[in-house]
């Protein structure tokens, strides 16, 4: 089934307009069309195929233009046993039946006012429409002379509290400057119908200038309040309000200002750094160093205990543990901050993780004979050899078949070398947690093959 070439419905009004008799062929096609079958259609459609692709809508849009309802009594009722028939789409029974004229040819028709409507040809609704419009106007300047530019200060209310680089401002402040708003809009539009008495009209003026008096008083206050706070990255603008989720939204919108409640849902990374900035005093009252904040990259800190090594730790979890004590100016967590940070946060550095795992290494071979035979970083992988097996007294040709090393997780080893380097856990400590974490030994050949493949990997 091919598609109809023309909209069933455009078929009468093109046959009766002028535009068509430009093309004797649609003429030709639309007088004979509704006897073609699916090969007839398809070959007129090859032949005229860029007239079909191309203009086809162009000559309806003009034809569409072309045509007029009458003036004077357009509109006829008939009763259903009349039959009408539109004659454009032709439904029937038409009940209300509406005669349009070509401008160019005085043809007309009988047709809906559905396809009146649709065809946009100017109807009775239209023409009404179009004086209506025209009486709103006219009040518009009525009301304009007497209150110069109200439509425009009504237009632009809220520009003041919603726009993107604006404070975002709490409910409780913005909630008289939105009721007068709303009071403005009923005023105003009450004012534009045509059936208001000159005495109402007059009231309603008094009433429009008496809210536009109480405005200048809210604005005065919204713009207090954000002059204050201008500097204070608690209060964030609404772009970073619109970043945020639906909950810290309400948050912000109660409380006007970041708190622990909405501190963890912030994801700008300006924004949280300012904020951690501005806290600075709270790191140094418990002797560590902020290094930075973002969502992004964490929070990394320096303890004053141990300033040789960053730590960083997730920014949600950071929040979480310590927003609430962050925002309290006598807040002291003494010991317990530390002990959390070091629990929480991971050694940020490479350089400094392989460091420590190494140191970690020393020590363990010189107590207890096991060591850190590699690292590989990317791969998260630590291996770990067990010297105690390799006694002097082996053959050579065997010392390649004792299962002695392991391979253990590298973020598992770093752990347990972060704890030691801040000297939360004993060598002995340490040792037994390492332990718990060999399985599966492998003989040094397997090793040999194992760190060969992943050398080949990393380059
Ligand atoms: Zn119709």
């Amino acid at each position: 089934m091919i598609k109809r070439l023309v909209p069933e419905k455009a078929k009468n009004l093109l046959l009766y307009s002028e535009v068509t008799k430009d093309y004797p062929f649609l003429i030709e096609y639309l007088k004979n069309c509704a006897q073609f079958n699916d090969d007839q259609n398809m070959e007129f459609y090859s032949m005229h195929k860029n007239f079909f692709d191309n203009i086809l809508t162009s000559v309806i849009e003009q034809a569409k233009s072309e045509w007029e309802t009458k003036k004077l009594n357009s509109i006829k009722i008939y009763e259903r046993k009349d039959r009408k028939i539109c004659q454009i789409c032709n439904y029937t029974p038409l009940i209300n039946v509406c005669t349009i004229e070509n401008r160019l040819n005085k043809n007309c028709l009988e047709v809906g006012l559905d396809c009146v409507e649709e065809y946009r040809i100017l109807g009775y609704e239209n023409n009404d429409n179009i004086l209506k419009s025209q009486k709103k106007v006219l009040r518009q300047s009525l009301l304009n002379e007497s209150i110069p530019g109200i439509g425009k200060e009504l237009r632009t209310w809220n520009h003041l509290i919603n726009n993107e680089d604006q404070m975002v401002l709490k409910r409780s402040l913005i909630e008289n400057y939105c009721l007068l708003k709303e009071q403005a809009d009923a005023y105003y539009y009450r004012f534009l119908k045509p059936s208001v008495s000159n005495k109402e009209a007059k009231e309603l003026i008094l009433k429009l200038k008496d809210i536009l008096v109480k405005k200048e008083t809210e604005v005065q206050k919204i713009n207090d309040y954000v002059e204050k706070r201008r500097d204070n990255p608690l209060f964030p603008s609404q772009r970073i309000f619109s970043s945020i989720d639906t909950q810290g939204k309400e948050w912000l919108l109660e409380e006007g200002s970041i708190t622990p409640k909405t501190l963890f849902r912030i994801n700008n990374n300006e924004c949280i750094r300012k904020i951690f900035k501005s806290k600075e005093s709270f790191f140094k009252r418990h002797y560590v160093e902020l290094i930075g904040a973002s969502y992004d990259n964490g929070v990394e800190v320096k303890l004053y205990s141990n300033k040789n090594i960053n730590l960083n730790c997730d920014y949600r979890q950071f929040c979480y543990k310590f927003g609430k004590s962050m925002f309290e100016e006598k807040s002291l967590l003494g010991k317990d901050f530390e002990d959390q940070i070091i629990e929480i946060g991971t050694i940020s550095d490479q350089e400094e993780d392989e460091t420590a795992i190494w140191r970690m290494s020393e020590i363990l071979h010189r107590e207890y004979r096991y060591k850190i035979a590699s690292i590989f970083y990317d791969f998260n992988d630590v291996y770990i050899v067990d010297h105690n097996l390799y006694s002097p007294d082996i053959p050579d040709q065997d010392l390649n078949e004792i299962k002695a090393y392991y391979q253990v997780k590298r973020n598992e080893i770093s752990e347990i070398a972060k704890k030691i380097l801040f000297e939360k856990l004993t060598i002995n400590g340490a040792f037994s947690e390492i332990k718990s974490k060999l399985k599966n030994p492998m003989s040094k050949a397997d090793y040999n093959y194992l760190i060969g493949e992943r050398q080949k990997q990393k380059y």
